[in-house]
């Protein structure tokens, strides 16, 4: 079974069997090789591998079979050629910036992504000579006013947090190849199993392992995944550098929790489906976020783009922060964090969180108001959800 060809198998067998070729001992389970470094038959051998004529393992900084397992099956999901494993998810997104962007280009990148990477471009890229600037998401024609002559990628989240907004990927390629620039799509709400952006045109994939790969809220990692000349010339080389090295026991985790991340998304989204429903209904509730609603302004571009909606909901209340908070805590079962992806339904407020380091002016701008809450729906029963809500929703209408 080692060597078939993964290509012709769906998506759930490839995230249960691809990428294991397995030892001598004939383990069943996926091994994890807690080894730094590997022993040659040959001084000859030795060199072979160093110069890369001959493939395999060197130093557990760049190769580990373990990694290379979780690298083969996400490369597999994402239908893309090559895909490298890094320590976390901020740290791909640094390996893409690092590997690609010299003192002079230039980013375009969606006001919408993760606080962390806007700090990422604006100040550390910035402090070499790269600049960047944001864009709304959602505005085809301000991406394509703002991209210049030396713009070296567009980057974006798509659903995006906490306002759950969808970009078309496809449009955005298109617009990218057509400028000369590439396009770099972060992954992390939809997962492989709603979404492929390679397959829409994307040139990279970013993704937090963190979330819902590992989907149990217990690593910490991340990947890009793309074409071979751009993973093996550009990232390849930087990883063996730069050093952001994914472990073996987090890729041990994260292949696990490949194995039931069809199943698992299926059933977060199919929760968060009915929770968006139940919560339009609620008089405490002003307007619910959920590309699944046909209230939501995207929501035939995300039945187009998605094969389902995904698990975020979030959801503005009447009011202000003192009714957001209040409902927050009122909650008994939920837990109040601002990670997502876990089995474990999270619930947090946005605005004095995720997006608390922006200024008034720049959260109002962003739409992100002082009533919004956002919930990432987890698996637990979705009765029992709605009921640790109820409490709060009832005392507020
Ligand atoms: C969490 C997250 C990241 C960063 O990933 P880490 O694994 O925490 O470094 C990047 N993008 C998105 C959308 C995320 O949710």
């Amino acid at each position: 079974m080692n060597d078939l060809d993964w290509q012709t198998y769906a998506a759930e067998t490839q995230a249960i069997r691809a990428g294991h070729r397995r030892s001598p001992e004939g383990e069943h389970s996926l091994p994890i090789f807690t080894t730094s470094s590997y022993v040659f038959d040959s001084a000859e051998q030795a060199a072979l591998r160093f110069t890369g004529k001959q493939p395999g393992n060197i130093y557990s900084r760049f190769t580990n079979p373990t990694v290379s397992a979780f690298q083969e099956r996400l490369a597999l999901l994402e239908q893309g050629e090559r895909c490298l494993a890094f320590s976390s998810g901020m740290a791909a997104i640094m390996a893409v910036g690092m590997a690609l962007l010299k003192a002079g280009d230039h980013v375009l990148c969606s006001r919408s992504v993760f606080g962390n990477t806007v700090l990422a471009f604006q100040n550390y890229f910035g402090k070499f000579g790269v600049e960047t600037d944001f864009v709304s998401l959602t505005d085809l024609a301000a991406w394509e006013a703002a991209i210049k002559p030396n713009t070296r990628f567009l980057f974006l989240e798509t659903p995006s947090n906490p306002l759950i907004e969808i970009a078309d990927i496809q449009a955005l390629a298109d617009l990218a190849h057509s400028r000369g620039c590439l396009l770099v799509v972060d992954n992390v709400f939809c997962t492989p199993i709603l979404q492929q952006p390679l397959t829409l045109g994307a040139d990279l994939v970013v993704h937090s392992a963190t979330k819902y790969i590992d989907g149990q809220g217990r690593c910490v990692g991340g990947a890009v995944i793309g074409n071979t000349e751009l993973i093996e010339n550009s990232l390849y080389p930087y990883l063996r550098t730069g050093g952001a090295t994914m472990s073996p026991f987090n890729a041990w985790v994260f292949l696990g929790g490949l194995e039931t991340l069809a199943l698992r998304m299926k059933a977060h989204c199919d929760n968060a489906f009915a929770l968006a429903l139940w919560l339009e209904q609620q008089p405490a509730v002003a307007k619910v976020h959920y590309p699944g609603l046909s209230s939501h302004a995207q929501h035939e571009l995300a039945k187009r783009q998605q094969s389902h909606f995904g698990a975020v909901v979030s959801f503005e209340l009447h009011g202000g922060k003192d009714q957001a908070w209040q409902l927050i805590d009122s909650t008994q079962l939920l837990s109040i964090t601002a990670n997502l992806g876990d089995v474990k339904t999270t619930i947090t407020h946005p605005a004095t969180t995720t997006h608390g380091r922006l200024s008034p002016e720049a959260r109002a701008a962003a739409g992100i108001q002082d009533s919004l809450v956002r919930i990432s729906v987890g698996l637990e029963n979705l009765t029992d959800i709605k009921n640790d809500l109820r409490r709060g929703l009832e005392s507020l209408a």
